[in-house]
């Protein structure tokens, strides 16, 4: 292992100057859905002291998690147990607190209250130990004038103290990676978007981290640069890395992600695997029905039995002649909807 120093804050978002942000809005109104089951404990109940031996079975571990930026509440009170090997997806329109929570878990923002274990360690009190085991990727990349791709990872591996001999072909195995070999010689800036999102994640890459935290890598990309992305994910999933990745691309993370937690408004709203939560909420499924006069209606249904009976009840007891029915399977952006308002802060 090498003894990583952390990367400069260079390639960190420019945070948005406090006086751009709108006041932060009255209390959001009641819930539409009874999320009680799916939300964290309440804020008084939770026990805010760290615990003294982490949880081996968890990659990220967090109580309580809260961020203020004066009297702006970026994050809220939030509570993750993401487990070792998953891929977890962070979900939240613009402006939730995604980053925050990324910027917080990545050792770079301190926390107003709360605490964290990533990879077994405090971001806060622990960050270099932290910094040896997880890799960030940034929603934004800092800018490179005149570095080649290969220079870019040079320079990343000599931040994290890897010998110079290692180099080539730590830099070579990277670029095969993330399909960039071709473009080593290419200067970053003149990398296309998907490209410079590849060569963000194999920055994240240099140290060989067990925990990828991935802010927004898809935001920007193509449909097939999409793909590509999630095959890559998968694919270090399968090498034993752990993955975070937040983003407003719902139908991607459903395709990968193990769990998701959903947030709006610096607070979780719900987490764990979709069908799950979707389960939970009552809106995993229903049962679309073509009738013989032209109509078609949607049942919302609760599980097998409760579909076995509709299915009963529409042949039997129904006039109209059942031609056609077909399950539809809620998917995260249905889900998405369903639990969150739409509040923007
Ligand atoms: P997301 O990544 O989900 O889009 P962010 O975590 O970037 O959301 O932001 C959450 C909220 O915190 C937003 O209202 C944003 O304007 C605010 N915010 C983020 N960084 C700062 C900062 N440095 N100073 C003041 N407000 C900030
Ligand atoms: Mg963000």
């Amino acid at each position: 292992m090498n003894d990583a120093v952390p990367p400069t804050n260079g390639n960190q978002p420019i945070p948005p100057p406090p006086a751009m942000d709108p006041p932060p809005p009255e209390p959001p109104p009641p819930s539409p859905v009874d999320l009680s089951a799916l939300a964290p404990p309440a804020a008084q109940t939770v026990e805010l002291v760290e615990p003294s031996e982490p949880r081996t079975d968890l990659i990220i571990e967090a109580k309580g998690l809260t961020k203020h930026y004066g009297t702006l509440k970026a994050l809220d009170n939030v509570d993750l147990e993401i487990p070792k090997g998953s891929i977890f997806g962070i979900i939240g329109p613009n402006g939730a607190g995604k980053s925050t929570a990324f910027l917080i878990l990545a050792t770079l923002l301190t926390p107003t209250a709360g605490w964290a274990r990533v990879c077994g360690h405090s971001p806060v009190a622990e960050p270099l130990e932290v910094r040896r085991r997880m890799g960030y990727m940034p929603d934004v990349m800092g800018v490179y004038e005149n570095l080649t791709v290969r220079e870019y990872l040079e320079f990343h591996a000599a931040t994290y103290h890897i010998e110079r001999s290692e180099w080539p072909a730590l830099v070579d195995g990277l670029l095969e990676l993330v399909d960039l070999d071709v473009k080593s010689n290419t200067i970053v800036d003149d990398l296309s978007r998907g490209m410079k999102q590849r060569l963000s994640l194999a920055r994240a890459l240099v140290h060989d981290p067990e925990l990828l935290i991935l802010d927004e890598p898809a935001s920007g990309l193509d449909p097939r640069a999409r793909i590509e992305l999630r095959e890559l994910l998968l694919q270090l999933q399968s090498m034993g890395k752990s993955i975070v990745i937040s983003s407003h691309i719902l139908a991607e993370l459903q395709q990968m992600c193990d769990a998701i937690g959903v947030i709006e408004a610096g607070q979780l709203l719900a987490s764990g695997a979709p069908d799950r939560i979707l389960a939970q909420l009552g809106v995993g499924r229903s049962v679309r029905v073509r009738f013989g006069d032209g109509t078609i209606e949607e049942f919302p249904i609760a599980g097998d039995d409760e579909q076995q009976a509709l299915l009963r009840k529409l042949i039997v007891d129904d006039d109209r002649a059942v031609l056609e029915f077909t399950t539809v399977d809620k998917n995260l952006e249905d889900l998405f909807l369903q639990i969150t308002q739409g509040i923007v802060q």
